[in-house]
């Protein structure tokens, strides 16, 4: 039989070149690590729920390729003195959060429990306590990576800080991390309240959330998430402590009556928190994409730009099926201070207030796609217009909400992207990661 080393000289095919690759992971870390053929499909073609970027080929590698399954590296611990949180990159927030919560403490993460701690904290990481905590990458002590040449280093303000500013909002281009150090944030019980209405009420609660967005910098803790849909529409306002009354910030939203409370007014821990949103959210249709978009706040820009998504959403769900959301999330100067307090960070986001808007969609059929994506396409390229006449445009694109075709690295700016790729080059010389990943928002191609 010939060696590894004499079939990697023959080999030639990708398919060849794999098979050595998954062989010799196989002879150096057993079966216990490392699957081959016949494949298990459900861990391999697992989605949405970690492994939770529905672009093709971010979390997948199709029929050739080596998918590093980082689902045990699931540790979650709190130091002694409760400041830090060490979690794995395998855990997903829903874990965190109930760990977190028998110690009192918690952390900024993502809004849903299905959500991948690793690939959400290098996208950046946006939670309804970012606008007083900031996002979940500037909560980051230390990111344990290993790098292209197999070792293992630690980056944090002390240590490799170019790549420990890289590696926030930087993406998949550094090294794989297998652990995240957070701070811990001083909060347990908070402040929630979930009110469901009819469509029809969509712009009167963006007016609404226009009004909040415009009064949230007088109270950071309050955070609204309006989700909405072309059959309801979700409204979800948190306080980052408990409180008898709703802050007097939420007024704007008591103007329209919801059909629904689906959680009245109450103070729950974050976890529990989680653990209601998580058991509200939709099921697993076949196919997903998300997409991101960000601009100044203004009433009439996004209102326009609602009326026209609604019209298209409509349209190609009666001809698909395919559901998809608008949603708008607040960024605050706050949170964007907050950045600085701990080493910076890539994204380079414009000083002042600001709104990233992102959808989710779920549809069937693999060939509705064109279709189905073409309603969000229409939306981003109209805002843009639309802001850009008006001087309300901003270039960012938050990479958590980005789909395959956008470029969030690139709007980061020349600046910022450059400093990134000489980070890339610095700790992985032989650009292993732009070369050999499959997917995901890489340098080489920003
Ligand atoms: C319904 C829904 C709700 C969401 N809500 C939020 C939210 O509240 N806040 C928010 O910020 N985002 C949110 N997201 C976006 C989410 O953060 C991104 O999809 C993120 O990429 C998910 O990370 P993951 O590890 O689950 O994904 P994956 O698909 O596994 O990874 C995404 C990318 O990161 C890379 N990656 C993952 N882990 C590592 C690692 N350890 N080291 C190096 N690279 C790694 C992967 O290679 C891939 O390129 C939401 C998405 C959906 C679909």
């Amino acid at each position: 039989m010939r060696s590894l080393a004499t079939r990697y000289a023959l080999a030639t095919t990708p398919a060849e070149i794999v098979e050595v690759a998954c062989l010799t992971a196989l002879s150096s870390l057993g079966d216990a690590q490392v699957d081959t053929l016949p494949l298990n499909n459900a861990i391999v073609q697992e989605n949405w729920s970690g492994g939770h970027s529905p672009n093709p080929t971010w979390s997948s590698v199709g029929s050739n390729g080596i998918l590093l399954d980082l689902r045990r590296l699931d540790s979650i611990a709190v130091s002694s003195d409760g400041s830090v949180a060490s979690v794995g990159s395998g855990a997903r927030w829903g874990d965190v959060y109930a760990a977190l919560d028998s110690h009192d403490a918690a952390v900024i993460g993502a809004r849903l429990p299905t959500i991948g701690v690793g690939g959400s904290i290098l996208g950046g990481g946006y939670h309804h306590l970012s606008n007083e905590f900031g996002l979940a990458a500037d909560n980051a002590k230390n990111f344990e990576v290993v790098l292209s040449n197999g070792s293992l280093v630690n980056a944090n303000s002390g240590e490799h800080s170019d790549l420990f500013w890289a590696l926030k909002g930087g993406g998949p281009n550094f090294g794989v991390v297998t652990r995240y150090d957070l701070y811990t944030v001083p909060v347990h019980d908070a402040w929630v309240q979930m009110t469901v209405y009819a469509p029809d009420d969509a712009p009167r609660l963006l007016s609404a959330f226009d009004e909040w967005q415009r009064s949230q910098a007088a109270d950071s803790k309050s955070n609204a998430d309006l989700i909405i849909s072309l059959d309801f529409v979700v409204l979800i306002l948190v306080c980052s402590e408990p409180r008898a009354q709703p802050p007097a910030v939420f007024q704007p939203f008591s103007a329209v009556t919801p059909f629904q409370l689906a959680i009245p007014p109450t103070n729950l821990t974050l976890h529990q928190i989680m653990t209601i949103l998580g058991s509200t959210a939709s099921g697993t249709p076949a196919r997903h994409d998300y997409r991101g978009h960000s601009s100044r706040i203004d009433t009439n820009l996004t209102q326009q730009v609602y009326s026209f998504w609604r019209e298209k959403a409509l349209q190609v769900r009666q001809a698909t099926g395919a559901s998809q959301t608008f949603v708008v999330q607040h960024v605050s100067q706050h949170l964007i201070d907050q950045a600085s307090k701990n080493g910076g960070n890539a994204l380079a986001l414009a000083r002042g207030p600001q709104q990233w808007w992102t959808t989710t969609i779920d549809w069937e059929r693999a060939e509705d796609d064109d279709l189905v994506r073409s309603v969000s396409i229409e939306i981003t390229r109209k805002w843009e217009r639309l802001a850009r006449e008006r001087g309300l445009h901003l270039p960012f694109v938050f990479m958590n909400d980005a789909s395959r075709d956008q470029s969030p690295l690139a709007s980061y700016g020349l600046r910022n992207l450059q400093r990134l790729k000489q980070v890339s080059k610095l700790y992985d010389p032989s650009q292993m990661f732009q070369m050999l990943q499959n997917g995901g928002f890489l340098l080489s191609k920003s």
